[in-house]
């Protein structure tokens, strides 16, 4: 049965729950208040935007959907540099040399397209994560918009027709005032005014720009929360403006949290100084290197070589070192990796076929930040030291915000702890037009009063080697583990 004429999605990128309180956020706590908030949903792992953004398309972890880091080695793609998958380029060469698409499996995007359904996305984030939301868009008559330009989508046109009516794209600024009010205007007017597709998405880059560069919760990344607030009050009052405002379904929805960086552990320079030459990702060569490394607050660590010795080793020395917060390795366990003291990445859900031989998570904790906000650790650099990341498990990275309401609203308004996550968005958007949710979706869809009510039963597993010991606590829900935080003990 169909619950809804329409479906709106929202994302803000980076957006913590904690966040949205009355007085940062009044139209989105506002709104929080009238619907459903899934106040213990969660992102997955690693909790980064390109692997978030698959499981949004795809309702499904990494396993399945085979974007396993922002950044990964893909040998089979190329062994000159490590994939970055914010790039256009290389995922066209990803698509070019696998004779396939990068995510394999089916999206929203290809059901909505199969059932004549239009898909039409406003989108203010990289290449990679416009491809990756509606990665077939070009094939399905989809519509996806970039405010980086038409090289940042498949659907160029769009970018042009846009272009057309509302001049050119808005200057680059930090915090991205200018892109916010753009695309908001763009979505307003000529997505839902004009174009009145049956799913409407639109993916702000705020707050997680300004979280990583002007840190959490400082003035600047204030102003730009308030914008984006503001900015969903303007999509709000042009629903609620339509004829049809009541059967039209509002999800709001961040990819990831992030947390504060407190100092650097440049984990490739001291592998390269313990005799295993690392090349970072962000060099973009391999040069002879033995190991590539990606980074962040978490990252992969790939034989070059394919030397499993030297990948024992490795996990073996990480589980050493006082930075560390934790390490995982693939084996056929559901809990223990192969090396002895990891965690299996099955664990995680990560443990696709091309998953890295090893995974680790730097030391963070839920200590205050500066500004007094929980969830603190170390980063390998990429931005200033005190600015945000995200990619971890810790709850702050991996609680995501998660509010449904209009005609997706369902039984009383309020909170609700219940299992949910990025996984359930794309069942929940088919249930609510009225169409089957494919066997390949691990999430579930949140209109089914079973998964409403479904009781909250939190497992939690240990493992370790000499003084080394990392805990991880899950929530199953069927065969989905939703990441509830992880790190080491002591
Ligand atoms: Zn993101």
């Amino acid at each position: 049965m169909q619950k809804a004429s329409r479906v709106v999605v929202v994302v803000f990128d980076g957006l913590r729950p904690d966040m949205v309180t009355p007085e940062r956020m009044p139209n989105l706590a506002a709104f929080a208040g009238e619907g459903t908030w899934f106040r213990e949903a969660r992102s997955v792992f690693p909790s980064m935007t390109r692997v978030a953004t698959s499981s949004i398309s795809t309702g499904a972890p990494p396993a399945l959907h085979g974007i396993v880091g922002n950044s990964f080695y893909a040998p089979e793609i190329t062994r000159d540099f490590v994939l970055d998958t914010s790039l256009a380029a290389d995922i066209a060469l990803a698509e070019a040399r696998l004779d396939g698409p990068l995510i394999a499996v089916e999206t929203l995007g290809d059901r909505l397209a199969a059932e004549g359904k239009r898909f039409a996305v406003v989108h203010s984030g990289s290449a990679g994560s416009t491809y990756a939301i509606n990665p077939r868009a070009a094939a399905h008559g989809h519509w996806t918009f970039s405010v980086m330009g038409g090289e940042a989508t498949r659907t160029p046109h769009a970018v042009e027709e846009v272009v057309e009516r509302f001049g050119p794209l808005p200057p680059r600024t930090l915090p991205r005032f200018e892109e916010t009010d753009y695309v908001t205007r763009v979505f307003v007017e000529h997505v839902l005014g004009e174009m009145d597709p049956d799913l409407a998405l639109i993916w702000f880059n705020e707050p997680d720009t300004s979280f990583h560069y002007k840190f959490l919760a400082s003035d600047e990344t204030d102003a730009v929360i308030t914008a984006v607030d503001a900015a969903f009050g303007r999509i709000r009052a042009a629903i609620a403006a339509r004829p049809d405002a009541e059967d039209i379904a509002i999800i709001v929805a961040s990819d990831h949290g992030q947390i504060s960086s407190s100092a650097v552990a440049d984990i490739a320079g001291l592998l390269s100084e313990a005799g295993h030459k690392a090349a970072r990702a962000s060099a973009r060569a391999i040069d002879g290197a033995a190991v590539t490394v990606t980074g962040g607050n978490m990252g992969e660590i790939r034989m070059v070589y394919g030397d499993m010795d030297r990948r024992d080793q490795i996990a073996r020395w990480l589980m050493q070192r006082d930075e560390i917060g934790m390490v995982f390795t693939p084996s056929d366990d559901p809990v223990r990796g192969a090396v002895d003291g990891t965690f299996s990445t099955t664990l995680v859900g990560l443990d696709h076929a091309r998953q890295p031989e090893l995974v680790y998570v730097l030391r963070s904790d839920t200590g205050l930040d500066p500004h007094g906000l929980p969830g603190l650790g170390l980063i390998t650099g990429g931005v200033p030291v005190g600015g945000g990341m995200h990619g971890g498990l810790n709850r702050h990275e991996v609680n995501t915000v998660l509010i449904l309401g209009g005609a997706a609203q369902g039984g009383a308004p309020g909170q609700t702890a219940v299992p949910a996550g990025i996984v359930d968005i794309a069942p929940t958007v088919l249930d609510l037009l009225g169409l089957p949710v494919p066997a390949g979706m691990r999430g579930a869809s949140l209109m089914q009063d079973e998964v409403r009510r479904r009781a909250c039963d939190i497992e939690t597993v240990e493992i370790g080697a000499g003084a080394f010991r990392q805990r991880f606590s899950l929530m199953r829900r069927g065969a989905h583990a939703f990441p509830v935080h992880g790190g080491r003990i002591g």
